[in-house]
């Protein structure tokens, strides 16, 4: 659950000395695990936002602390004094930055790339839709088209994994699904909010907002966690009325094949399935758990777990931008967690995981195979 704990300073001061420093938290955390350095880990972070919200002055390091965070909650699971670690960490950052005192300058380069060029990983707007063929491009009406539901590709579907923005694509149409996407399409925001800039993402949400009303959209499809997190989670607790109904890519094609309109065949294969957080255990959706696992068999594919799946999924290493702040930490985690994958292939319903797992294989000069959910899908589809 989301609050808006750093509107009552009293509340949330008392509920950080509430910690009685048993330091379950710690051991769960993954930038703890791989840096041993208490300012990464969530007692320690816990202890730095209580300084923030103190109008205590943090260094440098401290600074450094909180925004290594990846913010994947899991620290949230453990404590046993229901301590709200992980929303604590980010409202201490949205307070530094109103004190003017953070972002750091990354996050600022990055949320410049967003007002000026609508996406989080500098891609040129005029290529957004490089990864749609030309037989789609030519037939395709974009905004003007008359249906009232968006699929919501994001920037790392657009960009950097354009299969997670083909490959749903191509399901839908051959489902004969009604949708459209946007030519122009702008970020949700996640990445802002993250960063503790809420004036600006509440900027970016009013404006979506908007541009959903104008175009008609009542229901949002979406291939990113990020993106699912933020409409699903964020927008509506800061827009009341932000009615639009939103699912992951993953909800739609599990209907689709339910009311046979899509036709799995098997391929026979054995992959690991990674639960975003951001799908999994921010987000709080059983279905996000069950339904990717049962279409996966149902392409005949063998699923392997991490052995804490799926609530416990340690986070692909790359949440709330950390990989550029310290890129390092975002290795070590990938490292530690292809560790514990027997099969090739690794499999998530999130881009910006496939992302930051190849990132992490080749900067570690491992073998495995980032995939993102729909490739099988597709695959099966046509085999
Ligand atoms: S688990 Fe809770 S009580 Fe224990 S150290 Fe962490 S925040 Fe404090
Ligand atoms: S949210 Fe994740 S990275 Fe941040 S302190 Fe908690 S467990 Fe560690």
């Amino acid at each position: 659950m989301i609050n808006d704990i750093d509107m009552d300073l009293n509340r949330l001061l008392a509920e950080i000395n509430s910690c009685i420093d048993c330091k379950e938290c710690n051991e769960i955390c993954d930038t703890y695990r791989v840096t041993n350095d208490e300012l990464k880990s969530p007692n320690g972070r816990l202890k730095i936002a209580e300084k923030v919200f103190s109008n205590i002055q943090i260094t440098e390091e401290q600074r450094i602390g909180l925004y290594t965070c990846t913010l994947c909650g899991l620290c949230d699971l453990t404590c046993q004094q229901e301590i709200r670690i992980s929303e604590i960490i980010h409202s201490s950052k949205v307070r530094l930055v109103k004190e003017d005192k953070a972002p750091l300058e990354i996050h600022n380069k990055i949320i410049r790339g967003i007002i000026e060029k609508d996406n989080s990983v500098g891609g040129n707007p005029e290529e957004r839709l490089n990864w749609l063929p030309e037989s789609y491009k030519t037939k395709e009406l974009f905004e003007k088209k008359d249906s009232d539901t968006l699929l919501f590709l994001g920037c790392m579907s657009s960009f950097r994994v354009t299969e997670s923005a083909l490959a749903p694509y191509e399901i839908l149409k051959l489902a004969d699904f009604d949708f459209k996407i946007l030519e122009r399409e702008p970020c949700c925001g996640e990445y802002v909010y993250s960063a503790g800039n809420l004036d600006i993402a509440k900027k970016i949400f009013q404006e979506n907002i908007e541009l959903f009303k104008t175009l008609g959209v009542k229901n949002l499809i979406v291939t990113c966690g990020g993106c699912l997190y933020a409409f699903d989670k964020i927008y509506r607790k800061y827009f009341k009325d932000f009615n639009i109904k939103v699912r992951h890519i993953i909800e739609v094609i599990y209907e689709l094949e339910e009311i046979n309109k899509i036709t799995l065949k098997p391929l026979n294969k054995r992959i690991t399935y990674h639960d975003a957080c951001r799908i999994g255990r921010k987000y709080k959706s059983g279905p996000l758990y069950s339904e990717p696992r049962k279409l996966l068999d149902k392409c005949g594919i063998e699923v392997k777990e991490l052995s804490k799946n799926p609530e416990e999924c340690p986070c692909c290493g790359a949440g709330s931008g950390i990989r550029g702040v310290d890129s390092s930490i975002c290795i070590k985690i990938g490292k530690e967690l292809f560790s514990n994958v027997e099969s090739k292939e690794i499999v998530t319903s999130c881009p910006l995981c496939v992302f930051n797992f190849r990132y992490v294989n080749y900067k570690n000069q491992m073998d495995k195979e980032s995939k993102y959910i729909t490739d099988y899908i597709l695959d099966s589809m046509k085999k």
